[in-house]
């Protein structure tokens, strides 16, 4: 069976090689004679799998040892709450970069929190880019700097962050978390909900220094607090047993593709297709992000008028293209291009943008 040309932002398309390996051991997981599903979160089995998953995450992106990685509940929308509720103390400020809805929604979560201060925005120009660095004036006793480092609806992606030094710089990398070489040690939190490229949903992958888990907040509830699943291992209730089982393979899949290294590789060569199609395109298809701000990840772009793109949306629905049309808040297209994305369905989308823009000319 040919797998299908899937373009969606999240759950996204999983690589097939994670997907045969799963149904290879969907009866029987490590000789157990039962599905992963079915073993205890106490078990051996599971425990392995699971301190698998964390320490193949610490090899891929280098995490240094003074940071913990978490594996929570609630999406990456849980951690709009949880980070302020967490890192920002009452006589705080934490300061928030807005690129996006979801850098909004983030804001919004904070300030039922506590008080926040918005430091730079792009929104005046519809999101098509990211603040200039030195135009974030952020305060030097902030609790946190808040960035979103891939706008998913809007198709853009910080390519330098800001060196923040002593003020905590706080990611949201739910779209391009292993998607690139980063430099841990120059945050202070990141985190993603897992289903665009770690895995399937259902999981959250916190990566936070040490010193920004406290011990003594006792007035949040336990769930909410980071040093629960600090001290539990993430293991303090029932975790998604399948969700982080796949997530250990789609590790060891990007470990044994060559790493991050090998993957940043593929991303660029997979984005240029699609930029290079929009680019030579005479002005037909535009872009919605400023080339300098252009995400990686989530490619996004409009056609001539609101006829032809629904025409484009409906001819590429019928040639077996899946999820581009563009999130329900903007319209227009998005290709979502995570790592899993195949460069052959990349090239196969550039290649349909291409013919249809000639047969739609001609
Ligand atoms: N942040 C970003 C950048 C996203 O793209 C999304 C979802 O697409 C979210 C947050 C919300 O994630 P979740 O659905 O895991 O709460």
């Amino acid at each position: 069976m040919k797998r299908a040309l899937n373009f969606n932002a999240g759950p996204a398309a999983l690589p097939e090689d994670v997907l045969k390996r799963a149904q290879s051991e969907w009866l029987n997981i490590d000789n157990t004679g039962m599905s992963v599903m079915e073993l205890s979160h106490r078990s051996d089995t599971f425990e392995t799998i699971h301190n698998h998953a964390i320490q193949t995450l610490k090899e891929l992106m280098d995490i240094p040892e003074n940071y913990d990685v978490l594996f929570l509940q609630g999406g990456a929308s849980l951690q709009f709450s949880m980070i302020p509720m967490n890192l920002l103390k009452a006589d705080s400020l934490a300061d928030y970069v807005l690129t996006g809805s979801w850098s909004e929604k983030a804001l919004q979560e904070a300030k039922k929190i506590g008080t926040t201060r918005v430091v730079a925005s792009t929104k005046d120009v519809n999101y098509t880019s990211i603040p200039k660095l030195s135009d974030i004036v952020y305060n030097q006793d902030a609790a946190y700097l808040h960035i979103t480092s891939n706008n998913t609806i809007y198709g853009t992606q910080w390519n330098v962050f800001p060196d923040t030094k002593n003020v905590p710089l706080v990611a949201d990398m739910s779209s391009d978390i292993l998607s690139k070489k980063i430099d841990v040690s120059k945050f202070g939190l990141i985190y993603a909900g897992a289903q665009k490229n770690l895995g399937p949903s259902g999981i959250t992958v916190v990566i936070i220094r040490k010193d920004l888990i406290s011990d003594s907040l006792d007035e949040i509830p336990t769930m909410l607090n980071y040093h629960t699943h600090q001290a539990s291992n993430s293991l303090y209730n029932t975790p998604p047993t399948l969700a982080i089982y796949l997530l250990s393979l789609v590790l060891d899949w990007a470990k044994d593709l060559g790493g991050i290294t090998k993957i940043e590789e593929n991303n660029a060569k997979k984005a240029e297709l699609l930029y290079h199609a929009i680019d030579s395109s005479d002005g037909f298809y535009q872009g919605h992000a400023k080339p300098d701000s252009r995400s990686y990840m989530n490619v996004t772009f409009t056609l001539p008028n609101k006829e032809i793109e629904q025409e484009f949306l409906q001819k590429a629905k019928d040639a077996g293209f899946i999820g581009l049309n563009g999130h329900r808040s903007v319209g227009g297209c998005r290709a979502s291009i995570y790592n899993a994305v195949p460069l052959e369905h990349c090239q196969e989308l550039a290649d349909f943008m291409k013919n249809f823009k000639k047969t739609y000319q001609n």
